[in-house]
């Protein structure tokens, strides 16, 4: 075995991705967050443990999964099956009896070895896009054990390493990571420490510590900031990062303004949780476009905008 057998919990890895750094990446997502966004796009990341979820349209109602529980953790409310998420341990027995696939467990135990084999299969990719392979989550250095594992075989593949994190951790996990990563993107939402703090669970000054950190490693940046309707789009929010990172910071390369998405809605209801922006529209090209255009005119050297946005007309 050339690769450590440390585990983590891994929620998904999506191939051919070329949202989170350059060219055709795989991006291996870890499970947990410290943050509670209410905008997240990934619900199913925010417990570090597997969890199980149902797929309504799929399932047949023969009751199949309530017979097999040992926990008792599942009940029919009319068609909706209900799951107590305080009874249920995610053992998957449900999921094997399941005559049509309706029930999922997110969140599988994976080792080193077993990640990278998957990796692995796009090497090619990666060497003519000039890709390679992202963590992201959830929060990846809430399992900087295994993070580091992941980041050091990488290395040892030859593989370009981009880690998606949102700097609420503690600089001395983040600084032990840093020498096995490529590209850092790092997630930051609001500048107003009180909001962050409200909405997220944020500390702004352990992000910005760990935002000055990896700059100061010299490792090209990537910022990354939500635009959120009513939590993070006002201009002077924008203007605020732009400033921030157009100034003070060395190796900042872009500044990705990414438009809100409600594409997760669906995951949402999956887990049996609330989306807090469920009516809120998608922002339309303009109203994005003026946005680069603050964090230009605030010193941004290369604001890019990404993310769905509504077509004319009312959204
Ligand atoms: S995963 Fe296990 S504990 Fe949870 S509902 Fe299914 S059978 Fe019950
Ligand atoms: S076993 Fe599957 S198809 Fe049957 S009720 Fe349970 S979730 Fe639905």
């Amino acid at each position: 075995m050339d690769e450590s057998s440390a585990t983590g919990i891994v929620f998904s890895i999506q191939k051919f991705s070329t949202e989170d750094g350059p060219g055709i990446r795989t991006t291996v997502f870890l499970k947990g967050c410290p943050l509670h966004c209410p905008w997240c796009h990934n619900p199913e990341s925010l417990s570090p443990r597997p969890e199980l979820v149902w797929h309504a349209l799929r399932c047949l109602g023969d009751g199949a999964c309530l017979k097999a529980c040992p926990e008792k953790a599942l009940t029919r409310a009319g068609s909706v099956l209900q799951i107590d998420r305080k009874r249920c341990i995610a053992c998957g027995i449900c999921v094997e009896e399941c005559p049509a696939a309706a029930l999922e467990i997110l969140g599988k135990k994976m080792t080193v070895t077993e990640v990278m084999a998957e990796v692995r299969k796009d090497s090619r990719y990666y060497e003519k896009s000039g890709g390679g392979v992202t963590f992201s989550g959830g929060e990846p250095t809430l399992q900087s054990e295994f993070l580091r594992e992941l980041l050091e075989a990488c290395r040892a593949a030859g593989l370009h390493t981009a880690l998606d994190t949102c700097g609420q951790c503690r600089p001395e996990t983040l600084a032990a990571l840093l020498p096995g990563v490529n590209l850092v993107l790092f997630d930051l939402k609001t500048l107003d420490r009180d909001a962050l703090k409200r909405f997220t669970g944020g500390q702004l000054d352990l992000i910005l510590d760990n935002l000055r950190l990896a700059d100061s490693r010299g490792i090209p940046i990537w910022v990354r900031v939500p635009v959120i309707p009513g939590y993070t789009d006002s201009p002077a929010n924008i203007e605020a990062i732009a400033r921030l990172v157009g100034s003070d910071l060395r190796h900042v390369e872009r500044l990705d303004l990414l438009a809100f998405s409600n594409l997760c809605l669906a995951k949402y209801e999956q887990l049996g949780m609330e989306f807090a922006l469920k009516g809120s529209p998608l922002f339309s090209p303009e109203e994005m476009l003026a946005l680069r255009e603050a964090a230009e005119r605030a010193g941004a050297k290369n604001a890019v905008v990404s993310g769905p946005m509504r077509s004319n007309g009312p959204a």
